[in-house]
């Protein structure tokens, strides 16, 4: 009797302490097709660290994204609701329902620590998905400037970021990285350019890859019990069915992603082939940790197959409202039933995935009738779904402005009755040739190039926003500022939630502004309805400061800079030009503040670099002055800079050869028809000369 009591007892003990609840690391990656992965069959990938992942734990065949576009995807990734339930249709103009509960707010609850490092500004906290981390480290514009205007930063420096932190975060951790480097465009850095020369997309996806590796390698050392959970976002289109990048269409080039789950109790080398998606992940992970499950989510826990079990899949919907925002036509929804997936458009398709992954033969062209009675039962489910759509648009996540931007693109009637009318995005895509010819002009500098394609095209598609935003800056570069503040007002008209819009007239009146006080009065609100739409972007406050610069009013450029800052901007750019006026103003100390916070932000910020090195020589240390031209001249080769460190070391250091050096280097970045280069020239003979 002794032997069963004690048992009883020990069964009875509850554990001293609770356990600990596993870490989870959740990786996102922008813009990666799964098939262009080693461990998704792609032959000539090169992305170890994901194959030896899908090695380690469980693989998913089929993940759904929900959307084709980083932010709705991202919102459906952490709310487990598809698009048309937590409401942002598209990357511009939607911010999260802070009513939507998040997947990071569930954790932070239960006790987790929780951050976040983000690569790309239209995942900025403004955006909504910041709810619920501790740390949400968004200091995007550091990246490569030939990267979407500094938009972005490299999967090397978000790792960076993130590692930094690391120590900090006490076990149970939810830590999110979100790389962005196969984003167009695709600019990969070396050796991973020269190794895949004629593959820059592929490129990208190597080096985030390897910098990956390198995220999880300190996280295997940190010796935390962890999931890793990597998902892609949404896929790139690569040319098939005529799109290039990803937004236009829902087809599996963008729609099916990459997702494979590692750790404690996932089999390894484990795949599923069953449909799953992006809505089951946040459900999945909660799961994972044995929370409760969300609120209100779409998808379910993926937990019961992670243990072996096979339930039939549910459908996925899929949408994508950007053909209708961007360019006029009709939106786009989808739903993935087993086999077939349905595409209700103003020309319906059917394939079914199994033996036509890449949707080359639409079943209802032509039509059979089993095909067509398939379609109408897919068609029958997807409606009913989405018959709500309208409602819940109309009166719960949308403003009533915004409202009426989506009925005057044919959106919100559109929704009531399913794709009646506008263009088909299969043709629509053909006429954004004459849209990429444009914006290519605008770029090349030959604005006037752009019109004739423009022209074309809008008499075919007046409802096109994108091709409108392009004729505006054809117009303003083309020295045709009225013009352009026509174009941007209507385009204001059609989208009044876009910052963009308000953003490009203001630039549109501001250059019209230093002699024109209405234009400069325009301008100044055209701003102010750009910052009340986006109150931290960066760039409107820099070019509002600029405007009041050209009215040659530097303390009101101070001030609005000052307000970017109190409104929670972090941005090197900004900190920077604080630093300059600071400076004018003869405010040492703001201006070595100031530079000093731009290169905590950006350590390779040329301008600031060159700025703490005028201050030091200000003050006589002519040392730490060419100390710090020497680091601006390494973050940015000019001549200018060159010649400045050639000069401090000869003039005020007597260091002969050190000026010599930057000498030489001045020379090497000055055009041999330069006027300075015969002057530079002397200069260095005059060195060797005499020792
Ligand atoms: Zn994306």
């Amino acid at each position: 009797m002794f032997a069963p009591l004690l048992l009883a007892v020990a069964l009875a003990t509850p554990p001293a302490e609770p356990p600990v609840r596993p870490s989870v690391i959740l990786v996102t990656l922008d813009t990666t097709r799964a098939d262009h992965i080693g461990c998704y069959g792609a032959a000539r990938a090169a992305t170890p660290t994901l194959d030896a992942l899908a090695r380690g734990g469980m693989r998913f065949e089929h993940a759904l994204s929900p959307a084709p576009l980083t932010l709705p995807a991202h919102a459906s990734l952490f709310s487990g609701r598809v698009p048309r339930r937590h409401g942002v249709r598209d990357n511009a103009g939607f911010r999260l329902d802070p009513e939507v509960p998040l997947l990071a707010e569930r954790l932070a609850a239960a006790g987790y620590t929780t951050a976040a490092f983000v690569s790309a500004a239209v995942l900025d906290r403004d955006a909504g998905l910041s709810r619920g981390f501790a740390i949400y480290d968004d200091n995007v514009r550091v990246g490569d400037p030939r990267a979407f205007d500094y938009q972005e930063r490299a999967a090397s420096q978000t790792v960076d970021a993130a590692l930094s932190r690391l120590d900090a975060l006490k076990p149970p951790y939810f830590l999110w990285i979100h790389l962005y480097d196969p984003h167009l465009p695709y600019v990969p850095p070396e050796p991973y350019a020269s190794r895949f020369p004629d593959r820059p997309y592929d490129a990208e996806i190597a080096f985030m890859d390897a910098q990956l590796g390198r995220l999880l390698n300190a996280l295997k050392r940190s010796g935390t019990t962890h999931y890793v959970v990597v998902a892609g976002d949404h896929g790139e289109g690569l040319g098939e069915h005529g799109e290039a990048g990803h937004g236009v269409f829902v087809y599996q080039a963008t729609q099916r992603v990459p997702l494979i789950v590692t750790g404690p109790g996932v089999a390894p080398g484990t795949t599923v082939t069953s449909n799953v998606g992006l809505v089951d992940v946040a459900p999945t992970i909660l799961d994972l940790v044995k929370l409760a499950a969300m609120d209100g989510a779409d998808g379910r826990s993926l937990v019961p197959l992670i243990r072996g079990a096979r339930p039939t899949p549910p459908d996925y919907e899929m949408e994508t409202l950007y053909p209708s925002l961007a360019y006029g036509w009709a939106p786009l929804r989808a739903l993935c039933a087993g086999a077939y997936k349905y595409i209700a458009a103003p020309r319906p398709e059917l394939y079914e995935l199994p033996t036509d992954p890449r949707e080359t033969r639409d079943l209802l062209q032509p039509k059979a009738p089993r095909a067509a009675a398939r379609a109408a039962e897919i068609a029958g489910a997807l409606d009913k779904l989405t018959r709500d759509d309208t409602r819940i648009v109309a009166a719960d996540n949308v403003s009533h402005e915004r409202r009426e931007t989506l009925s005057a693109l044919g959106y919100v009637s559109a929704a009531s009755a399913p794709q009646a009318g506008g263009i088909d995005p299969k043709d629509g895509v053909k006429l954004l040739a004459d849209l990429d010819a444009a914006r290519r002009a605008v770029q090349l500098g030959d604005p006037k190039d752009a019109m004739e394609p423009l022209k074309r095209l809008l008499a075919k598609n007046p409802g096109n926003v994108s091709a409108r935003l392009v004729l505006g800056q054809a117009q303003l570069a083309a020295g045709r500022a009225d013009d352009a503040i026509a174009t941007y007002r209507e385009v204001a008209a059609i989208a009044p939630n876009n910052a963009l819009s308000w953003f490009d007239l203001g630039n549109a009146y501001a250059a019209k502004a230093a002699n024109d006080d209405a234009a400069f009065a325009e301008a100044g609100r055209s701003y102010e309805r750009a910052l009340a739409l986006q109150p931290r972007g960066a760039p409107t406050y820099l070019n509002f400061a600029a405007l009041h610069a050209s009215r040659r009013d530097p303390e009101k450029a101070r001030q609005t800079l000052l307000r970017a800052r109190q409104a929670g901007v972090a941005d090197p750019a900004v900190e920077t030009e604080l630093g300059v006026l600071d400076m004018a103003r003869k405010d040492t100390a703001g201006a070595r503040a100031a530079f000093t916070r731009a290169l905590d932000l950006d350590p390779r910020r040329a301008e600031a670099l060159e700025g703490l090195g005028r201050l030091a020589y200000g003050e006589k240390d002519f040392a730490g002055a060419a100390a710090y031209y020497a680091r601006a001249l390494d973050a940015r080769p000019l001549a200018s800079l060159a010649k400045t460190l050639g000069a401090i070391r000869l003039y005020e250091m007597n260091d002969r050869a050190g000026a010599r050096a930057a000498f030489e280097r001045a020379l090497a970045l000055t055009p041999a028809d330069d006027p300075d280069a015969p002057e530079l020239r002397d200069l260095l003979a005059d060195l060797q000369r005499s020792p």
